[in-house]
């Protein structure tokens, strides 16, 4: 046995394909002494059983990106480590078989060709030719992706081990990680079943096990093994070895080429969970009992596609559990609970697929601190507090393994969990027709039914159900004024002597303001990318009030408090469940908050951009005058005690002003004619203020130090490869969703970050980034002939760069 060194800089804790693959990168950035453990043998959690088609398109660019990473290391790596890995690009085909997932896939390719990956959309016929053991008889068409491949998961891995090997990393195996040392708020060491070991920073790459090994170090992470199945043929004639993989969908199925034989697995509709009480520790190389029962509606499902499944010998039925997350999406990046312990697992059937690139970005967040770009959809931070019962995660999971090859509707939410989180005013927005909407588990009011309506969710590619009551509302909020409940935003108090020095160097905007100032800023990280857009409230001296987005209430806090320098005294605390929100805009929004305080509301008295304690119907109110929608507003920070009162009165008082309850709906295509970005969307990490057009809302000239600064003087030395844009389109009934190509006279610049429609202008808006390495600058932008590309069809399309819609800014100022 390897002996067990007494200390590591950095120990992976898992030698499946997620934790080699790390090492193995770790390795080649020369991050130090690092020490993989494994508790039984190389592959033998998930990996060894894996089916090994390895696909790349995913709805985010950068995932897509980091898919890729993995191909291109799949086909050197053989030739580096000597080892051979089944890797072969034989193709991916993926079918469908109704209009709506013909539209779906025509998205999908359209998405592809934004970011980079070539996808040739077939006819029935073509994609037989393809596979021709297939029957195509309700085929309506099929996409090609000629770059995805398969590999054999084993080989793959111990080919990285060996890589990793030959980069000095110590692999020890039968070693067992049974305890994590923390110490002020860091991991110092681990406890093995073989002695303790010290180290500086901890990779929790464990598969399955991962959830208990997060809690030995306190860091709760979201998953829980589900069972997979699929079959293993015998030789089928007319099985070529260049098969491509194949993905069918409606029949919620896939296929490979197995020595001469097929693969073929599904996503059930009615997953079944695994290891309720936490997967045991002695599961190395083990199946879980073959379920021909469960199995038999996806066999009768591919029998249809595949017929000569009907007389193929099974070799094997295969199940093995694999594990799964809330969102379908893995889990990477570091733990916000505790200093230097990172996580990457949850890979949700394509970890195999992911492990390449993951490992790569993994690796770099470890061995920089930071990730190598966006890694938003995947990072540990997007969950909430929602997410610590496991018995909620496991059903909000089997929802997503069941939707897996569902279709992804646009605007889709999730049904299972529901209602979790409830602000004081559900009971009445329900009352008043709200269709639900949820994020981190509050339940937020999406749009308002009206009479004869149903408050249900009717998902569609093109005009939804829910179309006509935003319209509704938004022309409430800019002709009249609508009430948004937005008691969800997430809240911090950042206090202590030191709170002002703090947050200035945190925040791109300037903060050090007087009290009852009110400042729009980002934080940036030391690229420059923006990692937070926020509001800062200045309540006292010492004392700010900080308000984010709803689903970023993990990873802001996270931000800042990891960058509140040592020597501060200051000290965030979430606040977020004390105070429900209700954003009163629109132009009569100051008569409506008049009728229902004693307090000065006028523009002198309460001027925009600040904020102050007002009453509202007796309720103590943080008033804060700022505007999401474009339009002359207050966000009314109320007790939670209190919410309900003030809500009524402001309702009644509102009546006369034709008040309307408004939905979150309306507020984003609201401020899409409005041009306010959303983190997420247009803006995030790997975007400076500069390029997406917020530099207004950055010190620069002020010569204050503060986070990301060098890095944006840096940057403003070479003219800027992107610049966010705006687009409209003259056809209202063109739907933008976002990921549409933007083609500038004639060629791919780019892809739309977001897209909606805007009601008062009456045309859909989308907004992207428009790319030109040799530097791109507002003159480029409209000096352009624009066309988007829209589920494969070309629209012309108009650039702008300023508000769509702004009358609101003179009545804000009147
Ligand atoms: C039936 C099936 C089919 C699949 N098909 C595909 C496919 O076609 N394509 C694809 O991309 N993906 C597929 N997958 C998914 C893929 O297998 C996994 O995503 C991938 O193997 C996950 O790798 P991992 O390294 O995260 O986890 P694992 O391979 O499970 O590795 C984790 C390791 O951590 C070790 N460990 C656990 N606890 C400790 C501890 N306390 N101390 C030390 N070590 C510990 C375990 O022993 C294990 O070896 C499939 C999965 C299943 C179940």
């Amino acid at each position: 046995m390897t002996d067990l060194p007494s200390s590591a800089r950095i120990v992976v804790i898992g030698g499946g394909i997620v934790g080699c693959s790390t090492a193995y990168h770790l390795a080649k950035l020369g991050a130090g002494e690092v020490l993989l453990l494994e508790r039984g043998r190389l592959t033998s959690g998930s990996t060894w059983h894996a089916a090994g088609l390895v696909g790349q398109l995913r709805s985010s660019a950068n995932i897509t990106q980091l898919l890729g990473d993995s191909v291109k290391l799949y086909k050197s790596l053989e030739a580096e480590t000597g080892l051979a890995t089944g890797w072969k690009m034989n193709g991916g085909l993926r079918l469908a078989c109704t209009e709506d997932r013909w539209t779906e896939v025509k998205r999908q390719a359209t998405t592809a060709r934004s970011f980079g990956l070539e996808m040739q959309l077939l006819s029935p016929k073509e994609a037989q030719e393809l596979w021709p053991l297939m029957s195509v008889d309700d085929v309506v068409g099929a996409a090609f992706l000629p770059t995805d491949g398969q590999a054999s998961p084993s080989d793959i891995t111990q080919a990285l081990a060996r890589g990793a090997r030959q980069g000095g990393v110590r692999i020890v195996e039968e070693t067992g990680v049974t305890g994590v040392e923390v110490e002020g708020g860091r991991v110092v060491a681990i406890a093995t079943t073989r002695g303790r070991v010290a180290c500086e920073k901890l990779v929790i790459c464990a598969g399955l096990w991962s959830r208990e090994i997060g809690a030995l170090a306190g860091v709760n992470i979201p998953l829980v093994p589900v069972q997979h199945q699929y079959i293993v043929t015998e030789a089928i004639e007319g099985v070529a070895r260049n098969l491509p993989t194949l993905r069918d969908p409606d029949r919620l199925t896939y296929y490979k080429e197995e020595v001469g034989g097929l693969v073929m697995g599904g996503y059930e509709p009615n997953p079944i969970p695994w290891a309720l009480d936490g997967p045991p520790q002695d599961f190395e190389f083990q199946l879980l009992g073959e379920d021909w029962d469960h199995f038999e509606p996806m066999m009768r499902l591919a029998l249809g596609r595949v017929p000569a499944l009907e007389t193929a010998g099974v070799k094997q039925l295969i199940n093995g559990p694999e594990s799964f997350t809330p969102d379908g999406n893995f889990i990477l990046g570091e733990a916000p609970e505790t200093r230097n312990v990172f996580v990457g697992c949850g890979f949700n059937a394509f970890g195999i697929a992911a492990g390449g690139g993951a490992g790569m970005a993994l690796a770099e967040w470890v061995a920089k601190g930071d990730a190598p770009y966006d890694l938003w959809p995947v990072d540990i931070r997007r969950f909430g507090a929602n997410c610590r019962d496991t018995a909620y995660v496991r059903t909000r999971t089997l929802e997503a393994y069941a939707k897996h090859y569902a279709m992804a509707w646009p605007s889709e939410e999730h049904a299972s969990g529901r209602p979790l989180r409830r602000s004081p005013l559900y009971d009445r927005l329900k009352a008043a027709g709200a269709a639900f909407g949820e994020k981190l588990g509050w339940e937020r009011p999406n749009w308002f039914a009206g009479p004869g309506e149903e408050a249900r969710d009717v998902y569609s590619f093109e005009r939804p159900n829910w179309f006509d009551a935003v319209a509704r509302e938004h022309a409430a909020c800019r002709e009249r004024v609508a009430l948004f409940d937005q008691s969800s935003f997430a809240k911090f108090l950042l206090v202590g002597r030191d709170a002002e020095k703090a947050l200035s160097w945190i925040c791109a905007n300037d903060v050090a303001k007087p009290v009852g100032s009110l400042t729009y800023t980002q934080m940036l990280n030391a690229r420059g990318g923006i990692e937070c857009d926020l509001t800062v409230a200045r309540l006292a001296e010492d004392r700010f009030y900080i308000v984010t987005g709803t689903g970023f209430a993990t990873h802001d806090f996270d931000w800042i408090a990891r960058n509140i320098p040592a020597d501060c005294d200051a000290h965030l605390i979430d606040v977020t469940s004390s105070r429900a929100v209700l954003s009163l805009f629109g132009p009569r929004a100051r008569d409506v908050l008049a009728a229902v305080t004693r307090d000065d509301v006028s523009n002198e008295g309460f001027p925009f951009a600040t904020c102050r304690e007002i009453a509202v119907a007796g309720a103590p109110t943080l008033a804060l005058r700022v505007t999401y929608v474009g339009e002359l507003g207050w966000e009314l920070h109320v007790p939670t005690e209190f919410a309900a009162t003030a809500y009524d009165a402001l309702m009644a008082a509102g009546a006369a002003h034709g008040i309307a309850p408004a939905g979150y709906r309306a507020i984003e295509t609201l401020r899409l004619e409005k041009g306010y970005r959303a983190w997420g969307s247009e803006i995030g990490p790997d975007h400076t203020p500069q390029m997406a057009g917020l530099g207004w809302a950055v010190k620069l000239k002020s010569g204050q130090p503060f986070l990301g600064r060098d890095a944006l003087v840096e940057k403003a030395r070479a003219p800027s490869p992107r610049l966010l844009a705006g687009f409209t389109v003259d056809d209202p009934g063109v739907t933008l969703l976002g990921r549409e190509t933007i083609l500038r006279d004639g060629a791919r610049v780019g892809w739309l970050a977001s897209g909606g429609f805007g009601h008062t202008i009456g045309k859909p808006i989308g907004y992207g980034y428009v790319r030109d390495p040799a530097g791109v600058d507002a003159a480029h932008v409209l000096s352009g002939d624009y066309q988007l590309e829209v589920a494969g069809v070309f629209v012309p399309a108009t650039p702008f760069l300023k508000p769509l819609y702004d009358p609101a800014m003179t009545r804000i100022k009147a």
